[in-house]
């Protein structure tokens, strides 16, 4: 492979520049929703550049516009020079799941990029066993996706997006479905692929919401604040490849940044990071035994109440982002408060943690009614009914007023698991039906 990469990425031009995108979505009579603000962004040659973010702050929607599949509601998008109309062949993307077809084998998968773009069967056998073989797929040619481990068949999708041979590659969450040990791989053999110069691409974007794995991979970070999204810092990383996460310039660069995701951003009416407002607040599932035991480590010695949040993390065997999200659900609820990276029990956290088993739960009632709009909007709907009985279609409606389908059914499905754990109301799943079990 020839493909020489200038490094000199402060100097050159542009391949993509994003200039003052805003995306809002029409939510008829629930107003408007701003999913994106003003962003500003260039990408240029020779680079591998992050958007890391919170879950919910707009990063799939950037990556779909620069992609061409959505059109922003305000601002431009440039690709190396000229306005953006629609999907270019020089910038590919790949997702979290890959669509394959099952029905075909994963050289078949491959061709098909390059089928569209109307190359000849030979140069696209040619072309595709050369990107099944970069990719570290050889010997998998005539398998069909369901014979492939999720591992094997995110590589069918980057051949799919590289056969084209895109100038820019976008990756959305790419490793994130993936187990640990397979994630890793595929990053380090990303990474060495990039180092050596053998991938035939010039810049990469890569949205994750894993500050990790930002810091392995890009050289620059750009941190995406929520409600609505924008970029609120940027970070150059320059340390050498390969990484090492164990070093002690990895750990504080992760920490630092850790601590700028957590910082307040200082907006009294939209609580945390937590996008979206009253019953249209996007929650995270997160179980309620792991906000528990959140609150009994932070509770306990040697922290009584009050803990930096990645030591913590490493002593619960948990990475810094699985922890992050517990963390903001209980600042959400009011039992912690997150400042600078630390967490602190609030009052009730602190009952919380010495409470038995009825307190806990009274408590968790009483949080959900006060902080929680959607939880106290559907037990009042509950209450109202002489039945107690009420159809969860009709709140999953309602939130798709205010996000995405997804959204809503994470949302949905997170309410459930804390309103049956505080006794607040059920939930019956075969019927879909939310009902007081015992009325009073
Ligand atoms: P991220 O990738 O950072 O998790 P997304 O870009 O997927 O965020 O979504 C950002 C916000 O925009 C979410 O609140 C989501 O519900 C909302 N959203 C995304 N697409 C749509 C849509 N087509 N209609 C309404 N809301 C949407
Ligand atoms: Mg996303």
């Amino acid at each position: 492979m020839s493909t020489v990469i200038t490094r000199k990425a402060d100097t050159a031009t542009p391949l993509v520049s994003v200039a003052r995108v805003s995306q809002i979505y029409d939510k008829g009579a629930a107003g408007s929703l701003t999913v994106l603000e003003n962003v500003d962004l260039d990408l240029r040659p020779g680079e591998i550049v992050g958007l890391l973010g919170r879950s919910g702050s707009g990063k799939s929607t950037l990556l779909r516009a620069i992609a061409g599949l959505v059109r922003p509601s305000k601002g431009t998008i440039s690709f190396a020079g000229s306005p953006l109309v629609g999907p270019t062949a020089g910038i590919a993307v790949v997702f979290q799941s890959f669509a394959l077809f099952p029905w075909l084998t994963v050289l078949q998968n491959v061709e098909l990029g390059l089928e569209a773009q109307g190359v000849l069967p030979a140069e696209r056998r040619k072309s595709a066993l050369a990107a099944i073989d970069l990719i570290g797929l050889d010997g998998f040619e005539s398998a069909y996706p369901k014979e492939l481990s999720g591992g094997m068949r995110q590589r069918v999708g980057l051949a799919r997006a590289l056969v084209v041979h895109p100038r820019v590659l976008l990756m959305d969450e790419p490793f994130s479905a993936l187990d640990v040990l397979t994630a890793e791989t595929l990053r380090t053999g990303l990474i060495d692929l990039w180092t050596e110069g053998r991938m035939p691409i010039e810049s990469i974007l890569m949205v994750t919401h894993n500050i990790e794995e930002a810091v392995l991979m890009c050289d620059r970070i750009l941190i995406f604040g929520s409600n609505p999204g924008r970029i609120i810092a940027e970070i150059r990383v320059d340390m050498p490849q390969p990484r090492n996460r164990l070093d002690p310039a990895f750990r504080t660069l992760v920490e630092d940044i850790y601590a700028r995701m957590t910082a307040r951003t200082g907006a009294p009416t939209r609580d945390g990071h937590f996008p979206g407002t009253g019953i249209g607040i996007s929650l995270p599932d997160i179980s309620t035994n792991l906000l528990a035991g959140l609150i009994e480590a932070v509770a306990a010695e040697p922290y009584r109440g009050k803990a930096d949040l990645p030591p913590l993390a490493a002593e619960l065997h948990l990475e810094i982002d699985d922890l992050f999200p517990v963390a903001e659900t209980l600042q959400l609820l009011r039992f912690a408060e997150l400042e600078g990276g630390d967490i602190k029990l609030t009052a009730p956290g602190l009952r919380f943690a010495g409470g038995d088993v009825d307190e806990r739960k009274r408590l968790f009632a009483q949080h959900l009614a006060i902080y929680v709009p959607l939880a106290a909007h559907i037990r009042r709907v509950l209450d109202e009914r002489p039945s107690h009985q009420a159809p969860a279609r009709r709140f999953r409606d309602e939130l798709e007023d205010h996000m995405s389908e997804d959204y809503a059914d994470t949302t949905l499905k997170a309410v459930i698991t804390w309103a049956r754990y505080a006794e607040y109301f059920a939930y019956d799943e075969n019927a879909d039906l939310f009902t007081l079990e015992n009325p009073s």
